[in-house]
C-alpha cells in the first residue's frame, strides 16, 4: 500500500497544502491565507482540505508536517517568532493537533529551510551538498546546506534570516527591527509602500492596479511605464546584493532563487548571475545560480522529506 503524507506550506498570501507520494506531490490544493485570523482557525480549513484529498483516494495519511514563516523549533516543534502573522501561533501545540487530527507524527520547521530541503533533494539542487535557497514571496527566505548539512543552529535561526541581511546601512527601516534589509527593497509586502512613495506613482499604470505585487511590477515594466522599471530594477540589485552576501555567508556551490517571481526566470536569472559573479570572492571556481524546479511545491516536498527521514 502507498503511504501519503501532508505537507502543508503556510506562506503569507498563499497556503499551499499537498499530499505527497513516493516523493511526489500526487494533489495539491491552494488556498488564500488569513494571517490576521490567526493559525487556528487556519488549520481547521488546512484539516478539512487534507481530508478531502485522502477521500478522493480512498487513502490513510501515515504524517503530517507544517512549513511556517517565522523561527521554529523543530525538535519541541513549537513556534517560537513570527513577524507580525499568526499572532497565536506561539501558543498552539501542532504536534497535540495533527495527533488528534489523524493519530499520525508530525514534524514542522522554518519554511525557506523546507524549501531549501526540497529543491536539495528532489529539485535544482539535487547534484550538489553545498546549496543556498532565496525564495522570493510576501518576504524573502533563505536557507543553506553546508557539505551535505541542513544548517539550523543552536537557536534554530541559522542561515534563514538571509532576508534580514543589510544591504543599506542607512537604509529604509524593516518590519523586523533592522535597517536596510533585502526585504525592505526586494519583498512583495515592501513594494507597495515602494511605488506609493515615489513622485511618478499618480503618473504610473500601478497607480491603477487593484494589487501591487511582482507580477504587476514586471508586467508593467515590461509595457514601459518609468516607475515599474525603477521597481523591477530596485528589486533585481536587492536580489543581486542578497545573493552576494549569502554566497559570503555560507560558501555555496549552487544558488537557487525560488518564489512566484521565478515563472518568470528569463527576466531575472541573466541580470543576477551578471550582477552577482564579478562581486563575489570566489577564487574555488564559479557559483551555479540556477531557477527552481519545484516552484511551489518545494516546502511540501521538504517538510514531508524531513518528516519521513527525520533530518
Ligand atoms: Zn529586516
Amino acid at each position: 500500500m502507498e503511504n501519503y503524507f501532508a505537507g502543508i506550506d503556510l506562506g503569507g498570501t498563499r497556503v499551499k497544502i499537498g499530499l505527497v507520494s513516493g516523493g511526489a506531490v500526487v494533489a495539491k490544493k491552494v488556498i488564500a491565507a488569513r494571517p490576521e485570523g490567526g493559525l487556528a482557525a487556519g488549520l481547521q480549513v488546512v484539516k478539512e482540505e487534507i481530508d478531502a484529498m485522502l477521500a478522493a483516494r480512498g487513502a490513510v495519511l501515515s504524517g503530517a508536517g507544517l512549513a511556517f514563516p517565522g523561527l521554529v523549533d523543530p525538535v519541541r516543534k513549537r513556534i517560537l517568532s513570527t513577524n507580525k502573522a499568526y499572532a497565536d501561533a506561539r501558543e498552539l501545540d501542532l504536534e497535540a493537533w495533527a495527533k488528534r487530527a489523524w493519530g499520525v507524527p508530525f514534524f514542522m520547521d522554518n519554511d525557506a529551510r523546507m524549501a531549501t530541503v526540497g529543491e536539495w533533494k528532489y529539485g535544482a539542487g539535487r547534484d550538489t551538498e553545498d546549496l543556498v535557497v532565496m525564495t522570493i514571496g510576501t518576504g524573502i527566505g533563505t536557507s543553506a546546506i553546508i557539505e551535505g548539512k541542513l544548517l539550523r543552529g543552536r537557536h534554530f535561526q541559522a542561515g534563514i534570516l538571509g532576508g534580514h541581511l543589510s544591504i543599506k546601512y542607512d537604509g529604509r527601516p524593516c518590519n523586523c527591527g533592522n535597517i536596510g534589509c533585502v526585504e525592505a527593497y526586494g519583498s512583495t509586502w515592501s513594494l507597495e509602500g515602494t511605488v506609493k512613495r515615489s513622485p511618478d506613482y499618480a503618473a504610473s499604470m500601478l497607480s491603477k492596479a487593484g494589487t501591487i505585487d511582482m507580477a504587476a511590477i514586471f508586467d508593467a515594466a515590461g509595457a514601459g511605464d518609468k516607475l515599474a522599471i525603477h521597481v523591477r530594477q530596485q528589486c533585481l540589485d536587492s536580489w543581486s546584493a542578497g545573493v552576494i552576501n549569502l554566497i559570503h555567508a555560507y560558501d555555496p556551490e549552487v544558488v537557487v532563487l525560488g518564489g512566484g517571481v521565478m515563472h518568470r526566470a528569463d527576466e531575472v536569472l541573466p541580470y543576477v548571475t551578471e550582477k552577482v559573479l564579478p562581486h563575489v570572492w570566489c577564487p574555488w571556481g564559479r557559483v551555479q545560480i540556477r531557477a527552481t524546479q519545484l516552484l511551489s511545491d518545494a516546502g511540501i516536498l521538504g517538510v514531508v522529506h524531513c518528516l519521513q527521514h527525520k533530518v
